[in-house]
């Protein structure tokens, strides 16, 4: 039974409650984050915690605990529940307040924060790679601020799920967007590795930052460019990154092959140097 924080207290998770006029479950008026833990080491925490700050800043809601105490609950989430690999998850709620779309200045945020145990490193995927379909992105339009609204993509997801597929790209205006919940990635015929500019239409990916940083290191070339449905057809190769699947090849898109059909070097290539680099700096 895991032990779960909720609003200052540890609790067994089946004593874990949250007021049914919480405006994160009303109006899905919170945000969240999810880093990985490898190693019982907390993976590019900097980066989630700095977007928490964006996230919160953009919604107008106040941080409920320090910067310390966020990465002192943390390291204890991982401690109490014994993590070796898997993930930290939290959430900032507006708090509870008679249902009003007007938000009392005065709300309280709440936290929220649980663990899952996770095979992260050892993904059986990373050698098949996914198979996914473009659908349209009907997603709001701030995906930039990582907020609990994600009904759309969860919905998306399981569609694809009974069609025997692993996840969707989300296209706007002929351009992908990112997955249903990673960032994009092509390579490109000169091998340049592409990846959507950050703006409202998707949410500024930790691992994406990363794999640009990594790319820059290694003199792989890469580019922050939009991706049409007509790049990601010719592609060479398609990957995409999220703090707990890494680096993730893309292999079939609307049933043709990428490529050969198998994961590609670059992608075999990033993958590895990002968990070289995530267990280097884990905190
Ligand atoms: N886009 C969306 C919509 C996501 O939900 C996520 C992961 N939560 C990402 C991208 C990847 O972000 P990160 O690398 O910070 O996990």
């Amino acid at each position: 039974m895991r032990s779960v924080y909720v609003n200052g207290k540890w609790v067994p998770e089946q004593e874990a409650e949250i007021s049914v006029f919480d405006r994160g479950f009303l109006f899905a008026d919170a945000v969240y984050e999810v880093a990985a833990v490898i190693g019982g080491k907390l993976i590019d925490y900097p980066g989630h915690a700095t977007r928490l700050g964006r996230s919160l800043h953009e919604l107008g809601m106040a941080m409920p605990v320090s910067e310390h105490e966020m990465l002192d609950l943390h390291r204890e989430a991982i401690r109490r529940n014994e993590v070796v690999e898997g993930l930290v998850y939290l959430q900032v709620t507006r708090g509870a307040a008679d249902r009003d779309f007007l938000i009392d200045p005065a709300s309280k945020p709440g936290l929220v924060m649980f663990t899952q145990e996770k095979q992260v490193t050892a993904n059986p995927k990373v050698e098949i790679g996914l198979k996914v379909k473009c659908v349209p992105d009907l997603r709001w339009a701030r995906r930039d601020i990582k907020t609990v609204q994600l009904l759309y993509s969860s919905l998306m997801k399981t569609e694809a799920a009974r069609e025997g597929l692993d996840d969707v790209l989300l296209v706007e205006d002929g351009v992908v967007t990112e997955a249903s919940s990673a960032n994009l990635h092509i390579v490109d015929a000169d091998g340049t590795i592409v990846t959507p500019p950050l703006s409202r239409a998707l949410l500024p990916g930790i691992t994406r930052g990363s794999v640009l940083s990594i790319a820059r290191d290694n003199a792989m070339p890469v580019r922050e460019d939009t991706v049409s449905t007509a790049a990601l057809a010719s592609a060479r190769e398609v990957f995409i990154t999220s703090a707990t699947s890494f680096v993730m090849p893309v292999v079939e898109i609307d049933g043709r092959s990428v490529g050969e059909g198998v994961p590609g070097p670059i992608t075999r290539r990033m993958r590895e140097l990002y968990i070289a680099k995530s267990m280097a700096t884990a905190t």
